[in-house]
């Protein structure tokens, strides 16, 4: 095996001759003695790539011709390709990669190989490596041209994000059976706690019929604050179980009409709270549609209009814009706008987490997993959901999803 650094130019000159190279064949020094324009421009070319790019004798395998870059450990010629960067005797087997001398004997045509080399301190580098043939009028093959193009920041690169990927495929994992479990039990809880929940306050309900009127102030006090308890434990029950439904199951996807939807929650669901509050909704139509469960979008719709009506300021009446516009990508991102209290940016994030409520002495407050389950149905989707807003002046909530398809789905 030969060594071919820290050899000095008389050496190599030496070797190559002693190897029976002809001098000519030493392009990188013979050529910059020509003066012709072209030579001098093809020499330029050839030593400013900063990539090795040399010539191989296919029958001898030794190097004959090399740029700058290639003798950057010290000058090649002389040396068989496998001795240089394999440190072998023999050409490459296929264990490092395959010899890319004998892939192009064979096919007579360029290839590619990816290829271990060893520096002369042993470290270990990858090596894309593109093999050229050069014919004689016969067609037989005389040399290689090969250049090298280092990979292997690339290859540890793609390593990584293999690792990370399958980190992420087995995270995702989990997090789908935990989202199955915390579903089931949401499921199992909500049906077995209910029905004592039903008896309590059937229970309660008796009792306030049979003590009837003359009932003392204090006990009567004590049966709203059990019924009232109950309530909202029920409440919390049912939110926290279509909450956890909306994280798992089949999502029924079709394109869905927006403004139809929005019409109906202001005409239905929410009309006797933008009544009582004396709101106005403003849409800005004709609004895009969507691609997404109808159900939950409704839903998703209905918690950020209704937090627009319940967070209002005590002297401004509710004033609420909602519209939609499509992104760069082709994405629909909703905005529902309110003049209401507004947020401080430090709770912009956590007002998603569940069960968070800025004052929950505030009695329009209510559980706390409404902007969850907002959540939730829109990372369902593929999409994103934030807020902006200063605080004290209004928040505008958005919501990103996918365009409606216009396959003929009914939205
Ligand atoms: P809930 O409305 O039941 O309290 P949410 O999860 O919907 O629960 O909202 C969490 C908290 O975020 C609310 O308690 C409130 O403090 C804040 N919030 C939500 N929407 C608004 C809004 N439009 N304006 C001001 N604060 C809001």
């Amino acid at each position: 095996m030969q060594d071919h650094t820290n050899r000095n130019d008389a050496q190599w000159e030496r070797d190559g001759s002693q190897h029976g190279i002809p001098a000519r064949r030493f392009a990188t020094r013979s050529t910059e003695q020509r003066s012709d324009p072209e030579h001098r421009l093809l020499h330029g070319l050839l030593q400013s790539l900063d990539f090795p790019l040399y010539v191989i004798d296919a029958n001898t395998y030794e190097i004959i011709l090399a740029n700058a870059a290639m003798c950057r450990n010290g000058p090649p010629w002389g040396f068989t390709c496998h001795s240089l960067t394999h440190h072998r005797d023999t050409p490459c087997d296929g264990a490092e990669g395959a010899c890319p001398l004998e892939a192009v004997r064979r096919t007579k045509r360029p290839v590619s190989v990816e290829h271990r080399h060893y520096g002369a301190d042993g470290t270990v580098r990858y090596f894309e490596i593109h093999a050229l043939p050069i014919l004689d009028p016969e067609g037989r093959l005389t040399e290689m041209i090969e250049y090298n193009v280092d990979v292997t920041e690339h290859r540890r690169a793609m390593d990584e994000l293999r690792t990370h990927e399958r980190a992420l495929e087995r995270l995702t994992h989990q997090l789908e059976l935990s989202n199955e479990e915390l579903a089931t039990f949401a499921s199992v809880a909500a049906h077995d706690v209910q029905s004592p929940l039903q008896t309590i306050s059937a229970a309660a309900a008796a009792l306030e019929l049979i003590l009837g009127k003359q009932t003392d102030a204090r006990v009567q006090h004590a049966l709203e604050i059990l019924l009232g308890g109950v309530a909202r434990l029920s409440e919390t029950i049912t939110s926290l179980y279509r909450c956890s439904q909306a994280g798992t199951g089949a999502l029924q996807l079709v394109d869905v009409d927006l403004a139809r939807v929005v019409r109906e929650l202001c005409t239905f669901q929410l009309a006797r709270a933008i009544e009582a509050s004396g709101a106005r909704v403003h849409v800005a139509e004709p609004l895009h549609d969507v691609r997404g469960d109808e159900m939950q979008i409704l839903e998703l719709l209905q918690n950020l209009i209704s937090n627009a009506l319940k967070f209002r300021r005590d002297t401004v009446a509710p004033e609420i814009f909602i519209r939609t516009r499509e992104l760069a990508r082709g994405w629909i991102r909703i905005e529902v706008e309110d003049n209401g209290i507004g947020i401080p940016e430090a709770d912009h994030q956590r007002i998603f987490d569940m069960f968070t409520r800025l004052d929950p002495g505030d009695a329009a407050s209510g559980l706390g997993i409404g902007l969850a389950f907002c959540q939730r149905v829109t990372q369902r989707h593929g999409g994103r959901i934030g807020v902006q807003s200063t605080g004290g002046s209004g928040s505008t909530f958005w919501v990103e999803l996918p365009p409606a398809q216009r396959d003929g789905t009914p939205g």
